[in-house]
């Protein structure tokens, strides 16, 4: 149930029992028991600040691609910022709200000249989820880019953060249990027909060696150290496996595709397979990226 009074408060952009598989690239999962939709800071700050004063657990929503939510959905709140994505320009620093898709800040980099973004390009989802997960490819990760971070702490309170060394890692960050309201990412002056011809060729490369934006995760496991994982799931034998509607796709191993029937289980026990079967043949163990959502 929502609290009293919120439903004339955030009028449609709080809903009750929100599907959640069609916010996310895999289409699976069930609802959120709360969802909402704030259309800008300030109505964050209060969604926050609402929910910690009624004990409500919330979790935040970028474009979904890298999330694997539970059949049965997700209790408590889930706050989705795909309403707060403006993109503003300043010198050599773009300052990006955490909702602004990546290939749109991507695409605005290289026509503004800047470098540096290239390399995300194809990535889908959201700034906010970039920076949570520090996304990136072998030509370079998010936390590359970025100066500074606007944070909202658990408390509902803003605070502008510089990363320290380290605050970014692998496919991981130290954002932790804060909100990224917003990013200050810099670029390097480059030509803007170059970058743009960079993009394509970077968009065009992905195409040929990955399944669409649609019916997968992306990478379902992180590279072990000195491995791709894709390389090892392909030397086991294992492309084609499958468990219910999901299966390993014969485009790139690192990634399972839905047939459009599959289910958060059938993932999970894909995985399981997977990494039994990866352990035996290369005695390596995969550890999984993509988010869980239970
Ligand atoms: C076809 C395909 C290709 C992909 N290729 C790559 C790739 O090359 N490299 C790569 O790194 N990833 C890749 N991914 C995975 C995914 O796109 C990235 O991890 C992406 O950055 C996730 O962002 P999102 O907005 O979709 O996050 P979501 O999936 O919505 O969320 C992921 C996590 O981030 C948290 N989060 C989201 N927004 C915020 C916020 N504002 N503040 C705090 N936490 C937040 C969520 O709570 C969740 O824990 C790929 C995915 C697909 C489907």
């Amino acid at each position: 149930m929502l609290p009293a009074g919120w439903h004339r408060r955030f009028e449609h952009r709080a809903a009750e029992e929100r599907p959640l598989a069609p916010l996310t690239t895999f289409r699976i999962g069930g609802p959120a028991q709360i969802f909402l939709e704030p259309e800008n800071v300030d109505e964050l700050a209060e969604a926050i600040a609402n929910l910690r004063r009624g004990g409500i657990p919330w979790r935040v929503l970028g474009g979904g691609s890298n999330l694997l939510v539970a059949d049965k959905g997700v209790r408590g709140a889930v706050v989705s910022l795909s309403r707060l994505a403006a993109v503003r320009r300043s010198d050599r620093l773009l300052e990006v709200d955490a909702g602004a898709r990546l290939i749109e800040v991507v695409r605005i980099a290289a026509s503004a000249g800047l470098g540096g973004f290239e390399g995300l390009a194809g990535i889908p989802g959201r700034v906010g989820g970039a920076v949570f997960g520090n996304a990136g490819s072998r030509y370079g990760a998010i936390g590359d880019l970025v100066v500074a971070l606007d944070l909202m702490e658990p408390d509902g309170k803003l605070r502008r953060v510089v990363p320290h060394a380290g605050f970014f890692r692998y496919r991981g960050s130290d954002v932790g249990d804060r909100i990224v309201v917003r990013a200050l990412l810099a670029g390097s002056e480059a030509d803007p027909r170059l970058l743009r011809a960079k993009v394509r060729d970077l968009l065009r490369e992905r195409k040929a060696s990955q399944p669409g934006w649609v019916g997968n995760a992306g990478c379902i496991f992180k590279n072990p150290p000195g491995h791709a994982a894709g390389r090892l799931i392909d030397a086991a034998g294992l492309k084609g496996l499958r468990a219910g509607g999901i299966f390993v796709s014969e485009r790139h191993a690192n990634f399972f595709e839905n047939d459009g029937t599959g289910t958060a289980s059938d993932v999970l026990r894909l995985v399981d397979a997977v990494r039994d079967r990866v352990r035996r043949a290369h005695g390596v163990e995969l550890e999984m990226e993509v988010r869980r959502w239970e």
